[in-house]
């Protein structure tokens, strides 16, 4: 379908033909939903052993009775884990709760009240605070940042991560940048993986930033590949280490994507420094987290290669899922320019760029035929898409049968868009 070069009869011809097609789709009263990235049942089932496995034995290896409080760091076990996912040292990480979210919900509350430096270098003594966000992004780190009235600038995302020279150039420049999110392995939602060279940059951005600045490296899908050779990603804390920024880096990961989305375990990783801090507020909230999951997760996991080999049966289940909604797209806009899409060899999205000033009408047209996408605008702050065309595809819940309906319906959805716009412009 080559827009531009066609007729308006050929348009006119188009519009009444994808109409008929819509038509024909909504008379299905179909119900999918492709927004959130949760896993499937079948993958949630791959950890069903870890109920019973402790069989009774609640002991740590060194000897904690984890059916008790304390331990604000975690048990050792997941500790090691924990530095394997991160590339850290173990003394870095802190083992927490189910959730990552929460941990850098926490963390960055604790850097606007508290102050990681000391009271002095609360964030809230200085308005405004600003963040930076590559976008396409999370829109979940985005309401965080909303939720406590940081501001967010943003910069553009590239196939090897943030966008650097735009990025160095606000962090240099203005002061009141206190924060980074970054998602550095198969971005949520392009699937990017950060280069070694942006990995580097990113590290050295604390020698250039005001005070007070921290990056928050958000690795949800640090073991999340789908290929047989996964995208390496350098160590940010060795990047680090070498240019003496070991402060302005907070990490965060989770078994949320890996074991059971509701009841996993989240890590954070950074310096003694910034740890230290952390856990004199954490220390308030709570006299210790579930050590009892931390347990059973070190039981089902008791090295890397084994929580490898779960992650390849995940791959398994989700590969042709992510497949079925490639080969739509790549038959459907492969040779055309009604859209563009991105796509890690992992992680947990698809990220789907429509025409200009078509993303929030795709979404309208697919929700009125049955299949639930995310809200055009999540993957930007405050929910504004400057050019309305971003919509993410979240293809893991939907079993492939169901996918390939639902595929159908946003191809047609996203030609019809296209289509009707060619059309009021022509007028
Ligand atoms: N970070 C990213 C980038 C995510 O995509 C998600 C889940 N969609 C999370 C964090 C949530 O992690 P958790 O379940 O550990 O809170």
């Amino acid at each position: 379908m080559q827009l531009d070069q066609a007729t308006a009869e050929k348009l006119q011809q188009w519009e009444r033909d994808l109409n008929a097609e819509y038509e024909q789709l909504q008379s299905r009263s179909l119900n999918l939903d492709l927004t959130r990235g949760k896993p499937s049942a079948e993958q949630l089932s791959l950890s069903n052993a870890m109920d019973g496995i402790l069989a009774g034995d609640y002991t740590s290896a060194d000897g904690t009775d984890t059916r008790n409080y304390g331990g604000i760091d975690g048990i050792k076990e997941m500790k090691r884990l924990g530095a394997e996912i991160l590339q850290v040292d173990d003394g870095e990480v802190l083992v927490g709760g189910n959730s990552s979210l929460t941990l850098m919900f926490q963390a960055v509350l604790h850097a606007y009240l508290f102050g990681f430096d000391g009271p002095q270098s609360a964030w809230s003594r200085q308005q405004p605070v600003q963040f930076v966000c590559p976008v396409p992004g999370y829109d979940r780190h985005f309401a965080i940042c909303e939720q406590l009235g940081i501001e967010m600038l943003t910069v553009p995302m590239t196939a090897a991560g943030p966008d650097m020279d735009a990025l160095e150039n606000l962090v240099r420049n203005d002061p009141a940048i206190k924060g980074l999110w970054c998602v550095p392995k198969y971005s949520n939602p392009t699937g990017a993986v950060y280069s070694a060279a942006v990995v580097e940059r990113i590290a050295g951005l604390g020698r250039i930033a005001g005070a007070g600045f921290r990056v928050f490296w958000d690795n949800a899908y640090a073991v999340h590949d789908l290929g047989d050779t996964p995208a390496a990603l350098a160590s940010i804390m060795d990047c680090c280490r070498k240019q003496g920024t070991e402060d302005s880096v907070i990490q965060f990961a989770s078994t949320s994507k890996i074991t059971f989305a509701g009841a996993g375990v989240a890590f954070m990783a950074a310096s003694a420094a910034n740890l230290n801090a952390f856990k004199g507020s954490l220390g308030i909230a709570t006299i210790g987290p579930d050590k009892v999951n931390q347990l059973r997760h070190a039981r089902l996991f008791p090295s890397l290669a084994a929580l490898h080999d779960h992650m390849r049966k995940h791959a398994q289940i989700i590969k042709p899922r992510f497949a079925c909604v490639l080969d739509q797209l790549e038959a459907a806009f492969g040779h055309c320019d009604l859209g563009r899409w991105e796509s890690g060899s992992g992680g947990y999205f698809i990220s789907f760029s429509t025409r200009p000033g078509l993303a929030a009408e795709v979404v309208r047209l697919a929700a009125a035929a049955g299949v639930k996408l995310t809200p055009a605008g999540a993957t930007f702050p405050y929910g504004r898409d400057p050019d309305d065309s971003n919509i993410r595809i979240a293809p893991t819940v939907p079993n492939v049968a169901e996918l390939d309906t639902a595929m159908q319906v946003f191809v047609i959805c996203v030609k019809l868009a296209s289509v009707r716009q060619a059309i009021a412009t022509r007028q």
